[in-house]
C-alpha cells in the first residue's frame, strides 16, 4: 500500500488532464491513473477543428500531448497499469492496479466512453479482420478498397470523410432517413463524390467469416424486411459510444443508461467522489466540454478537501456558505 494521497484521477483523457493541471497547480499532487487509452477519445481522432485556441486545427493525438505534458509540467504523478478495482466505500478511497493498492482522500472519475459495436456474432469474429471501429486507427489498410461506415452522426460523418483520403468507395449505412450529425458534416458528407448512403437499413450479417476477412455484408432494409448481400472490404462502426463505468457499478449512482449520475457541478452519489467528462456526459461530449468539467470537478475535490481538513467534508459551496445574513 502506498502513502494516502489527497487526489487520484482516474482517467488521462481532455477530462481529467484538465483535471490534472488544475489539481497540481492547487499543490494537491495529483496521481493520473491514464487507461487503457491513455489520452483518451482524440487519441483516435484526425483534426480537432472546435478546440478553442487552434485558428488552423490541431490533431487530436498532437492536443492530448500537449495536455499530458502541461499536467507533468506542474507535478502530476502518472500510473500507466490498468486498474482492476475500485473501492469508494473505504475511507480513504482505494484503488488496485497491477497487484499494488493506491489510496486518496479524494477521487476524480474520469474514465470517460468507449465505441459501441453492433453485437452480432460475425462483427465479433472478424473484428481486426475488417471490422473497426476507428478509422483513424485502421483507415490506412483500406487503400483503394470499398467500406461501408454505419451509423447516423457525426462519428459516422467524420470516419467517412477520413476514410475516403484510403478507400475507393465508402457507403454509410444508416437505420433511418435522417441523419442524426451536426449540419456541417452533413453536408460534407453529402457532397463528397467518394460517399453514398443506404438508408432504412441494417447490418444483419457481416461476410467472411470462413475467409478470415471481411468479403461483404447482408444489408436488412428496415422498412420493407428485404435482406441483400453487398460486397465490401471493410466495415466501420460508427454508432456512438458506451460509459467506462464498469468498476463503479453499485458504488456510485448510474443513470439507467451507464452514466454516472452527477449533481450540483462534478458531485457525485458518494461525497469525496467526482465525474468529468463522457463519463457523465450522455448530452455534450466535446472535447471543450469534457476538459470544462475536469477544471470543475479539480475545484470541487479541491473545496471537499478544505472541507475534510476542517473536519466538514459536506460543507456547502462557497457562495451558499458566504451568504450575507440578513439585517
Ligand atoms: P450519436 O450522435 O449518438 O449517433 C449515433 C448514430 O448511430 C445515430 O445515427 C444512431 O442512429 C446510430 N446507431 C446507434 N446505435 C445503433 C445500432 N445499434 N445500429 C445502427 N445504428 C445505430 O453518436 P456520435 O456520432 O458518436 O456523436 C456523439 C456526440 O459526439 C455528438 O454530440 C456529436 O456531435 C459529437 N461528435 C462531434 C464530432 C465533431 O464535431 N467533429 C465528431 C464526433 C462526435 P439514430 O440516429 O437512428 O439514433
Amino acid at each position: 500500500m502506498t502513502s494516502t494521497r489527497n487526489l487520484i484521477i482516474l482517467g488521462s483523457g481532455a477530462a481529467g488532464l484538465t483535471a490534472a493541471i488544475y489539481a497540481a497547480r492547487a499543490n494537491l499532487a495529483p496521481l493520473v491513473f491514464e487507461g487503457a487509452q491513455p489520452g483518451g477519445q482524440l487519441t483516435i481522432t484526425t483534426e480537432v477543428e472546435n478546440f478553442p485556441g487552434f485558428r488552423d486545427a490541431i490533431m487530436g493525438p498532437a492536443l492530448m500531448t500537449e495536455m499530458r505534458a502541461q499536467a507533468d509540467r506542474f507535478g502530476t504523478d502518472f500510473v500507466q497499469a490498468p486498474v482492476d478495482s475500485v473501492n469508494v466505500k473505504s475511507r480513504p478511497f482505494q484503488v488496485v492496479a497491477d497487484g499494488k493498492t493506491y489510496t486518496a482522500r479524494a477521487l476524480i472519475v474520469a474514465t470517460g466512453a468507449s465505441a459501441k459495436l453492433l453485437g452480432i456474432p460475425s462483427e465479433a469474429k472478424l473484428l481486426g479482420h475488417g471490422v473497426s471501429a476507428c478509422a483513424t486507427c485502421d483507415g490506412f489498410f483500406f487503400k483503394e478498397r470499398r467500406v461501408i461506415v454505419v451509423g447516423g452522426g457525426d462519428t459516422a460523418m467524420e470516419e467517412s470523410l477520413f476514410l475516403t483520403k484510403f478507400a475507393s468507395h465508402v457507403t454509410v449505412v444508416h437505420r433511418r432517413e435522417e441523419l442524426r450529425a451536426s449540419k456541417i458534416m452533413q453536408e460534407r458528407a453529402m457532397k463528397h463524390p467518394k460517399i453514398s448512403f443506404i438508408w432504412d437499413s441494417e447490418i444483419a450479417e457481416v461476410l467472411g467469416v470462413g475467409e478470415g476477412h471481411v468479403t461483404g455484408v447482408k444489408l436488412r432494409n428496415l422498412k420493407t424486411g428485404i435482406v441483400t448481400p453487398m460486397e465490401t472490404d471493410g466495415v466501420f462502426i460508427g454508432i456512438g459510444h458506451q460509459p467506462n463505468t464498469a468498476l463503479f457499478e453499485g458504488q456510485i449512482e448510474l443513470h439507467p443508461n451507464g452514466y454516472i449520475k452527477s449533481h450540483s457541478g462534478t458531485k457525485t452519489s458518494v461525497p469525496g467522489v467526482f465525474a468529468a467528462g463522457d463519463v457523465q456526459d450522455y448530452i455534450y461530449r466535446q472535447a471543450v466540454t469534457a476538459a470544462g468539467s475536469g477544471c470543475m470537478a479539480a475545484l470541487d475535490a479541491e473545496r471537499y478537501l478544505e472541507a475534510l481538513a476542517h473536519g466538514h467534508p459536506e460543507a456547502p459551496p462557497a457562495s451558499k456558505a458566504a451568504k450575507v445574513p440578513s439585517a
